[in-house]
């Protein structure tokens, strides 16, 4: 009996033990996988549907702005029929329209094409005067560590001018490309306000798959001016980047897509 309860008590010893090793365990790999989440929220450069599919017509994707807001708290991007510009901010979404109105969309609303990050500021730097596109571009290329990165900004600042370009909502049939649509956009333009810019660059050896070099879209600190940044002069500019050395693309699963030809090429001009 002695034996027995000596046996039973040492029995219970090692189970307790070998309780506390697991918990110690568990705790260990809940740790590393915070870790693990955090690096890849903050390194992973999010894509939904390729550029190349974009410009060929497939103009209806099948993830929702919500789903997007999973992905990251900055993107830019396109609706749906191309109903408007897609700008976040911050975790904030938001819709221009073609009549140049700044919605902020429901989580229901389809997303047709974006990029998205969660931003972490990996370096940031001061311009107290950017004449045009072309001198952000050169200034922040002296800046940047590598080109062979992907980066994410945002750029805040005083605006003397600012023009952005929007989108023509669609109608399928769709008859026309960006190719053709872009050139044609509705444009929209104002002076002297603030506002912050919100972008990528891309590396040239993304070829089609997405927009090679810079691609900014902007809004207004009012909320009420936001569209594709095409050119602007501006003024005291904090710019933050944000470099990431992952890329995932994610196809729409589409009739669209299944059946897209890869005729039609487009990118913005280079510099
Ligand atoms: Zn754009």
């Amino acid at each position: 009996m002695k034996n027995i309860i000596i046996n039973t008590f040492v029995l219970m010893l090692i189970v307790s033990a070998s309780a506390c090793v697991n918990k110690e365990k568990n705790t260990k790999s809940e740790n590393k996988e915070d870790i693990n989440i955090t690096q890849n929220h903050s390194d992973v450069f999010y894509h939904y549907s390729i550029w190349w599919a974009f410009v060929n017509k497939v103009f209806e994707g099948d993830i929702t702005a919500g789903e997007l807001k999973t992905k990251g708290d900055m993107a830019l991007g396109s609706y749906n029929l191309l109903d408007g510009e897609l700008i976040m901010l911050d975790g904030k979404l938001y819709q221009a329209k073609e009549d140049g109105e700044v919605l902020e969309p429901n989580d229901s609303l389809k997303v047709v094409y974006a990029n998205a990050a969660f931003f972490d500021v990996d370096g940031s730097f001061k311009i107290q005067k950017a004449e045009n596109y072309d001198t952000l571009r050169a200034r922040i290329n002296e800046q940047l560590p590598s080109k062979n990165f992907f980066y994410g900004f945002k750029i805040k600042g005083h605006f003397k001018y600012m023009k952005c370009g929007g989108l023509n909502k669609q109608t399928p049939p769709f008859q026309e490309g960006l190719d053709v649509l872009i050139p044609n956009r509705p444009i929209f333009e104002r002076e002297n306000f603030s506002g912050t810019m919100v972008g990528f660059y891309c590396p040239e050896f993304i070829g089609n798959i997405n927009v090679a070099g810079f691609h900014f879209h902007f809004v207004s600190e009012d909320e009420t001016f936001a569209g594709h940044v095409m050119e602007f002069e501006a003024e005291n500019l904090t710019v933050e980047y944000d470099k990431m050395h992952e890329y995932q693309f994610v196809l729409p699963q589409t009739e669209a897509y299944d059946n897209v030809g890869f005729d039609k090429e487009f990118q913005y001009k280079k510099k």
